[in-house]
């Protein structure tokens, strides 16, 4: 059912939350795992100069100091929590509009499944869901399992 899933993540409790469904579901399907952060340019946009956006959507990430290793380390929590049940996750890192990233990076990799937190950074719950996660729902056919982390135990 399930041959490869893709791990969005922020790099927060929440999407790391959904780790856990996610390497689960990969032990139980054998399932190839994937985990993508985004670099959103839209905040960086307001945050950063010119530059550091050149750089973004050249995909320069090597050269993008901070911003590269805030993603390195979210993919690299993944990482390690699959590692530790001896599976492989193939890390990846872009810089755009995330949901749109998530959706392209599910369709171009063969993707059946997508695992997220119901929210992410933004933290505070005014909504339901987060707007990478209701967008992402809204931009792809691939099945989303959307983890919350106040269900957890
Ligand atoms: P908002 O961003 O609307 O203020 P939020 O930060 O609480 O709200 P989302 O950003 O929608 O909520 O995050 C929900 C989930 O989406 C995260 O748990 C993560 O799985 C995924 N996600 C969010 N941002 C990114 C990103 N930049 N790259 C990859 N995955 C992301
Ligand atoms: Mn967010």
């Amino acid at each position: 059912m399930y041959k490869r899933i893709l791990i969005p993540t922020d790099g927060s409790d929440v999407a790391e939350a959904a780790v856990d469904h996610a390497l689960d579901l990969a032990e139980k399907y054998d399932a190839e795992v994937h985990a993508l952060y985004v670099v959103d340019i839209d905040s960086v946009n307001f945050s950063l100069g010119t530059e550091q956006v050149d750089r973004l959507k050249q995909g320069r990430f090597d050269e993008m100091g901070e911003l590269k290793e805030q993603a390195d380390e979210a993919t690299g929590v993944v990482a390690e929590s699959g590692a530790e049940r001896g599976i492989d996750v193939v890390e990846h890192v872009s810089g755009g509009r995330p949901h749109k990233l998530i959706s392209d990076y599910a369709e171009n990799h063969g993707i059946d499944l997508i695992v997220m937190g119901s929210h992410g950074r933004g933290g505070v719950r005014r909504a339901l869901l987060g707007s990478v996660t209701e967008r992402t729902l809204r931009s792809t056919h691939v099945p989303v399992l959307v983890v919350d982390y106040i269900d957890e135990d």
